[in-house]
């Protein structure tokens, strides 16, 4: 490490190296929020890497990808640290790139609105530069003020958005990516949408991502609206009517009343007194049907306002994993985590039962999403935390009730997703990272291949 290092800094002195002599900021870049996982946190407390870079080019990348695997030392890419099970936790220690400063919007094609932008840009930045444009990103997670755009497509899947735009991995959301390999000789790739789906959703182990092209849509100042509902099934209802509907909405979120109560609530908006709330992101021409729709449903809306003149918190920081980091904040942290589940349809039965079966242990946040071109309801439910048995025990219950599991409680690719490998992504790395240094441990098709 030691020769790696001053390898480094010879060449390349603005790379910012950090390394034994700061070990606050070396453990703060070796760990994300994998604490909302009671099973992840053995498993990767005291996990630290020994140096970190932080270029501000792609030349300075391939320097450190050059040097990495000339010195075989392996490479963990960081954006900004939001994600949830320990993705960019350096399992084997060595180098953290840290990405944050590659961070330009390169290019937006005015007529296409398809944008190229460097890896580390802040998507909260992206959202500033594209609306003079008239622009915006069509999907986004809850963390936008302080995620990456290189993090969301490495290791995100979807959130505000995905009501219209579906998953991150759905063809048409990547139409390509700059990436550097890690060989000693690296090499700066420029892959279309097709080769670029390898590398979307791998966790950083098979590419280093330096930049993207993405598709951008119209900006429209959404209106926040929330509705209370003195009755989860009519809450439940309402929720199903939407996603059926023509109205035009960006997210949609129910909170059972517990969870409700322990949001902070944006400025102007009443704390809950007991109902379930509905909070949707809608044009402002849902507003001329929604408020009667949702009466003859049993809802009141209880407050809108839109995003863009809205004080304290916007809604959309209530909803996807902000409902378990608000929900976390009010109880005692070690005791509640959480789960996300594609409902199967119709969604009621699933729900009654887990319900039934699970009680106080669950209490309940749903997100409406596009999956294959269909509105489906996916659950984010908080679970309280009664030691792992019950939780492979909830799982194996919502398995057979036939919801689809995105597990938070594993550290691999393929565990938290879909469940297979994914040959593409093995390939991409033997192609791209061939003596696996990138994000050792995380992709599980590599280890297991023959
Ligand atoms: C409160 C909260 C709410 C969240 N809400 C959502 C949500 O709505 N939707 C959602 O999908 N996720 C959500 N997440 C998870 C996380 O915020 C997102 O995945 C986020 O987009 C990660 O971005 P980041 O810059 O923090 O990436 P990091 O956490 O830094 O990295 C994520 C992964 O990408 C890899 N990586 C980062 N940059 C690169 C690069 N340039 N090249 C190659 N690999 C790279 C890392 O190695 C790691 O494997 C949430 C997390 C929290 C804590």
């Amino acid at each position: 490490m030691q020769a790696l290092r001053s390898e480094l800094a010879q060449q390349h002195s603005a790379l910012g190296l950090i390394g034994a002599e700061n070990p606050a900021e070396l453990a703060r870049c070796s760990r994300d929020f994998f604490e909302y996982s009671p099973v992840l946190v053995p498993l990767l407390e005291g996990r630290l890497a020994q140096l970190v870079a932080r270029p501000t080019t792609t030349a300075e990348v391939m320097a450190v990808a050059g040097a990495c695997a000339r010195h075989g030392v392996p490479l963990t890419c960081r954006g900004a640290g939001t994600g949830n099970y320990g993705q960019c936790v350096p399992l084997s220690g060595g180098v953290v790139l840290d990405l944050s400063a590659l961070n330009r919007l390169r290019q937006l094609d005015p007529i296409s609105g398809v944008i190229e932008v460097e890896a580390g840009a802040l998507m909260g930045d992206l959202e500033r530069d594209l609306a003079p444009a008239g622009r915006a990103l069509r999907l986004m997670p809850s963390t936008v003020r302080s995620a990456t755009i290189g993090g969301f497509i490495a290791g995100g899947s979807g959130g505000i958005g995905s009501l219209r735009w579906g998953f991150l991995r759905d063809p048409g959301n990547l139409l390509g990516l700059e990436v550097v390999t890690v060989e000693p000789e690296p090499r700066l790739l420029r892959l279309d949408a097709a080769g670029s789906e390898a590398l979307n959703h791998a966790y950083g182990s098979n590419g280093i991502l330096t930049a993207l092209r993405l598709p951008s849509c119209d900006a429209i100042d959404w209106v926040q609206i929330v509705v209370g509902f003195g009755d989860w099934e009519q809450a439940l209802a309402a929720a199903q009517l939407l996603l059926r509907s023509a109205l035009e909405l960006n997210s949609l979120c129910v909170l059972e009343d517990e969870a409700a109560a322990a949001m902070p609530w944006p400025a102007g908006c009443s704390d809950p007194v007991g109902e379930h709330r509905l909070l949707l992101l809608a044009a402002p021409a849902a507003l001329e049907t929604l408020p009667g729709l949702m009466q003859s449903l049993g809802g009141q809306l209880l407050w809108q306002e839109p995003q863009s003149t809205s004080k304290g918190i916007p809604l959309r920081e209530l909803g996807w994993n902000h409902t378990t980091l608000h929900w976390r904040s009010q109880q005692k942290r070690e005791t509640w985590t959480y789960l996300q589940l594609l409902l199967p349809q119709p969604e009621g039965p699933c729900l009654a039962a887990l319900r039934h079966r699970w009680g106080e242990a669950l209490v309940w946040h749903l997100e409406g999403v596009r999956n294959q071109g269909a509105g489906r309801l996916a659950a984010l439910p908080l679970v309280h935390w009664q030691g792992r048995e019950q939780l492979e025990q909830l799982i194996a219950d919502c398995r057979e009730l036939g919801a689809f599991l995105f597990n938070p409680h594993v550290l691999s690719v393929e565990d938290g997703g879909l469940g297979v490998v994914d040959a593409d992504q093995v390939a991409a790395k033997a192609a791209y990272d061939p003596a696996g240094l990138l994000n050792p441990g995380k992709l599980r098709g590599w280890l297991e291949r023959g």
